[in-house]
């Protein structure tokens, strides 16, 4: 019922006021902040209200040349690419000190215009964030080629090099960590960057940018533009000058970013896509702590997570017990204000995808799956949903098939091993899997028979910087984070010499 969420609803009508000022709203191009070239501006929107936080310059396709030029420059006459590799780990260091000292503005800033709990932000978040610049700046000066063996007497030199300028395309969901596993290793290659933020959420990108030239980053290396798909982001992709395109987002949008990239001038790209990720319950797990960690695989950061643990497989001797007890943590989700302390969920991002978030609960009740709780919107205001969960899930529900974005568990009952590696794997998707079991050839059957990039056992979300993270099939192209990030921002030359009289080859 409605009564458990009245401290909530209260909390969405009196919204706190958040523990921060807006400083930073115009693009930046070339180190500095400059008004888009029509002077258009955008309103991005606080979550709890709906109501306008700033208005944002408008960056579109003048703006995405300016800033390409900038970043051309950057590359093919700058410091940045030349300086010794210690130094530009040394920027990227004292970035992340000042990024640490300003914590506490960044988390708020970022509870504010997304709607994640500032504890989320603060906690989590923005240490994840220091550290993956603590972990690529480690990387900087380690990054150097081989040497190969010739069939004739040749040195064979393979060198890597930075690719040149990487335009960059990222999501509302999260802002900051979205930010720094595209800035991060694309940096520390050496590489210039024009980076567009999501419409939703320009805020974070724009601070953290200005705390980077303070750190000594060179003008034209970082440039940041705020504005819509269609507009700066196709630009974007389909410029000439762009030498690799990195993009997270949804997959109708990934294959449009491909095209214009195959159509342009072929630029590589990699791409971080959607899922429908499945979190599989065995009959030998321990239930509560199955319940709760499928709990956060799904209702995390609002649901709204790429590899948000959405199919709940239960083993049917046990699924009675689950079901139970995953409803009544549902139930005992706190939704409010994300400022407030103790409140696990806030808002969805937008109208946007609230109202598609209650289409898919709709589609779920109309297909007959069984609501155990949840279903509907939390007071009149902002874009908040009831924590839900749906039990008798089949495989061919839309609710089962379809990346839903939001607060909505669906659960499901499986029979055995075979039969659940087949139906987790039937999906266009591939990102993440979760699996709950204590015996260790369970584990190394389901962990070799599900196809993702990642899969989490006795756990879920871990998101170390060392870890890369990635999608199968339709879920993307490549991997983001860890050592196999740097690949995706380096080119491969082969320098070859004859050798005269070698002692050897
Ligand atoms: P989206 O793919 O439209 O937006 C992601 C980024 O792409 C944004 O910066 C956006 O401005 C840009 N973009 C949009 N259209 C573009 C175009 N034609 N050319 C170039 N860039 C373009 O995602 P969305 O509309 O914000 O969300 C829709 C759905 O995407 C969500 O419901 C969810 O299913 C999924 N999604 C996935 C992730 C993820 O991390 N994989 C993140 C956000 C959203």
């Amino acid at each position: 019922g409605m009564n458990r969420f009245s401290t909530a609803t209260a909390a969405v009508e009196e919204p706190i006021s958040p523990p921060v000022q807006i400083n930073y709203t115009k693009l930046l191009i070339n180190g500095q902040f400059v008004d888009s070239a029509s002077g258009k501006t955008f309103p991005t929107l606080d979550p709890r209200t709906g109501e306008v936080i700033a208005h944002v310059a408008e960056g579109d396709t003048e703006d995405i040349n300016r800033a390409v030029s900038a970043a051309r420059k950057a590359f093919d006459e700058g410091p940045w690419p030349k300086m010794p590799a210690y130094e530009r780990a040394r920027v990227l260091l004292r970035f992340a000190d000042l990024v640490e000292k300003h914590s506490d503005e960044l988390a708020a800033l970022e509870t504010w215009d997304n709607g994640k709990t500032y504890e989320q932000a603060a906690t989590a978040e923005l240490p994840t964030f220091v550290r993956l610049f603590h972990y690529y700046a480690g990387w900087a000066d380690k990054i150097h080629g081989l040497t190969a063996p010739a069939d004739g007497p040749h040195h064979v030199q393979i060198l890597h090099e930075p690719i040149g300028v990487a335009g960059q395309i990222i999501p509302w969901n999260f802002p900051l960590l979205m930010f720094a596993w595209k800035i991060g290793p694309a940096l520390a290659t050496g590489n210039t960057v024009v980076l567009k933020t999501a419409e939703q959420t320009p805020l974070t990108a724009l601070y953290v940018a200005k705390l980077f030239h303070e750190a000594g980053l060179p003008p034209g290396v970082l440039n940041v533009i705020s504005g819509y798909g269609p507009t700066a982001g196709a630009a974007l992709a389909s410029h000439m000058d762009v030498d690799k395109l990195a993009f997270t987002g949804s997959t109708d949008t990934g294959k449009i970013v491909l095209e214009l990239a195959a159509k342009s001038n072929l630029k590589p790209v990699t791409l971080e896509l959607g899922g429908k990720s499945p979190f599989i319950v065995c009959e030998d797990a321990d239930i509560d702590k199955a319940v709760e960690e499928a709990h956060f695989a799904l209702f995390f950061n609002q649901g709204q997570c790429c590899c948000a643990g959405s199919r709940t497989f239960v083993h049917e001797r046990v699924y009675d017990e689950f079901l139970e007890k995953a409803k009544a943590r549902a139930l005992r989700r706190t939704v409010g204000d994300p400022f407030r302390k103790g409140v696990e969920q806030g808002p969805q991002i937008d109208s946007e995808q609230f109202d598609k978030v209650l289409r898919y609960i709709k589609s779920g009740v109309d297909s007959n799956a069984t609501l155990e709780c949840g279903g509907e919107r939390i007071g009149s205001k902002g874009f908040f949903i009831q924590p839900t969960v749906f039990s008798n899930v089949q495989d061919n529900m839309l609710i089962a098939k379809d990346e839903i974005f939001g607060p909505v568990q669906s659960i499901l009952k499986f029979k055995d091993l075979d039969e659940v590696i087949k139906r987790a794997n039937a999906t266009r998707y591939g990102l993440a899997a979760g699996v709950y079991t204590k015996n260790i050839d369970t584990a190394n059957t389901l962990s070799r028979g599900l196809r993702a990039g990642t899969v989490w056992i006795n756990c879920f979300d871990v998101f170390d910087a060392a870890i890369p993270f990635g999608g199968y099939k339709m879920s993307g192209h490549g991997r983001e984070k860890g050592f196999y990030s740097l690949q995706n921002y380096l080119q491969v030359k082969a320098v070859v010499t004859p050798l005269k009289n070698p002692a050897w080859l």
